[in-house]
């Protein structure tokens, strides 16, 4: 697969996940929210450029050149792509929850990391809202993770796509009947629980890092229980209303953000 190839398949898989949430979201509200979606689009489509710039199919890149070289723990276990694809996905989810962690842990990447829960509103385009130096400080962190992990192509595609909708559906402004909550959420991070994450109150907000699987936050001790009707005030203290694009590019600047 070429690099171009990858970015078409990782965008189709992209637009259908938003899509998807999007619906989700429209079938089933958990409150009435006017939503950030232009502030949020906006810096969606400045990260798409900038990342598109630096290095738009450099994960491709490395998992075909980690397959190359038998760099990595796949490649050098030689596993099936059937087994190699759910480890790549575990992995790499994984390595992501750690990185949450370090952007609430080090205030230098709280900086970035705050403009994505500078939002006052908690809809599916939240999970668009991030400063451009944050994905550009993750970047090297993921490509990373594809070469100690060995991923194949098609175990990176699959957890792109997956961790899209992962995001895309936990900042949907979405309830879950409180049956499929509970049960889903034993594996899966719910909307519930991610809203949890983007309170107001420090205490709720340092928990509940994970994006795909919640089991990381359970064995790592940072699970915080919630449910689709606990009313949770989302967004940061010191930051009132939706902020314009300018303003929030600015926002590591401008101090840090978070209560106490
Ligand atoms: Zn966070």
């Amino acid at each position: 697969m070429t690099e171009a190839e990858f970015q078409i398949v990782k965008s189709i898989g992209f637009v259908l996940a938003l899509a998807s949430a999007v619906a989700i979201q429209r079938w089933r509200p958990h409150r009435i929210l006017a939503g950030s979606w232009r502030t949020n689009s906006g810096l969606w489509a400045l990260n798409a450029l900038v990342l598109g710039v630096v290095c738009a199919g450099c994960a491709c890149t490395i998992s075909r050149w980690a397959s190359g070289t038998g760099w990595g723990l796949l490649n050098q276990t030689a596993v099936s792509d059937w087994l190699a694809i759910p480890v790549s996905v575990l992995g790499m989810d994984l390595i992501s929850y750690y990185w949450h962690r370090a952007n609430h842990r080090i205030q230098l990447l709280w900086r970035f990391h705050q403009v994505h829960h500078s939002d006052p509103d908690y809809t599916v385009t939240t999970a668009l809202r991030f400063h451009p130096g944050e994905l550009l400080l993750a970047l090297p962190l993921r490509l990373l993770g594809v070469a100690l992990l060995g991923a194949p192509i098609a175990g990176v595609i699959v957890f792109e796509v997956v961790f899209a909708f992962a995001n895309f559906c936990e900042h949907g402004n979405i309830d879950l009947a409180r049956k499929i909550e509970r049960g889903v959420g034993r594996v899966l991070v719910t909307p519930a629980l991610h809203r949890r994450h983007h309170s107001r109150e420090a205490r709720l907000l340092d928990s509940n890092y994970g994006t795909i699987f919640s089991f990381w936050d359970r064995l790592l001790g940072t699970y915080g229980e919630n449910r689709s009707d606990t009313r949770i005030d989302t967004g940061l203290p010191g930051i009132e209303g939706t902020l314009g694009t300018l303003r929030i590019l600015s926002l590591p600047t401008q101090g840090v953000f978070r209560g106490e």
